[in-house]
């Protein structure tokens, strides 16, 4: 199994949820909100080679923590992997959209800088901000979008930019979200929890949830969960994540 956007450090008990990763040999991004959290939550994955920590400024929390970008400068060498960072377009976040804005340029100018980093990008209600703003630098690296949900026309245009996918439980419950991930590169799609923020049947996913994408895509894509599994694997193997 593969969750490749998973907020390990927010669980209540990160290090239980950690072991039983290892326990099931699930590959798993584990993502951070801010520069501050990527030490510690880091340390999670000290025994769990299957387990890879992102760096991240979420852009709900940009406003509060743009301080902490020279601190996402100074770590960013430490990893291949940058997130959760992206835009959020909704109401109770639009009034900071001029600190999101900024705060995500600068992580992608300074990913370009790098050399570029393997993204997991947040684009709720933001999905054509975010597309222009990975236009504009598109040295920044690999960029996956997160729990998709723009449009059809949008979806052809981040597909068109080389973007990737992560598709998780709830994207595939609605028509509109399964028709949108009948429409993703099957070769670009890897699976995520989202946990522990993403609720399934009113409790928070967590990382073997994935297992129920895989039977998801198997019917989005007609073929067995064998094959579904074998190709996220190759996926994940291409984008060079945990085990490449
Ligand atoms: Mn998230």
């Amino acid at each position: 199994m593969i969750d490749f956007h998973c907020h390990l450090d927010l669980y209540p008990d990160p290090h239980g949820v950690a072991r039983d990763c290892v326990a099931q040999k699930i590959y798993v991004l584990s993502v951070t909100n801010t520069p501050s959290a990527w030490r510690g939550t880091a340390a999670l994955a000290r025994e769990a080679p299957r387990i890879r920590t992102a760096l991240g400024l979420h852009p709900q929390i940009a406003h509060e923590r743009r301080g902490e970008l020279a601190l996402f400068e100074q770590l960013l060498p430490e990893t291949r992997y940058v997130g959760e960072i992206g835009l959020d377009g909704g109401l109770e976040y639009k009034r900071h959209w001029l600190d999101q804005c900024q705060v995500f340029t600068r992580i992608l100018e300074m990913c370009a800088r790098a050399g570029g980093r393997i993204m997991t990008l947040h684009s709720r209600r933001a999905t054509t901000p975010v597309l222009d703003a990975l236009e504009m630098h598109p040295g920044a690296g690999v960029p996956i979008l997160h729990w998709f949900s723009g449009t059809q026309k949008e979806l052809a245009r981040a597909v068109a930019l080389g973007c990737w996918f992560s598709v998780g439980p709830a994207m595939l419950i609605g028509e509109k979200g399964r028709a949108l991930v009948a429409k993703m590169p099957t070769d670009r799609l890897l699976t995520e929890s989202d946990g522990p923020f993403a609720q399934l049947e009113g409790r928070s996913a967590f990382p073997w949830d994935t297992a129920r994408v895989l039977s998801d895509l198997a019917m989005v894509w007609s073929e067995s969960t064998t094959r579904v599994e074998e190709r996220l694997r190759d996926n994940l193997r291409r984008l060079g994540g945990p085990e490449g």
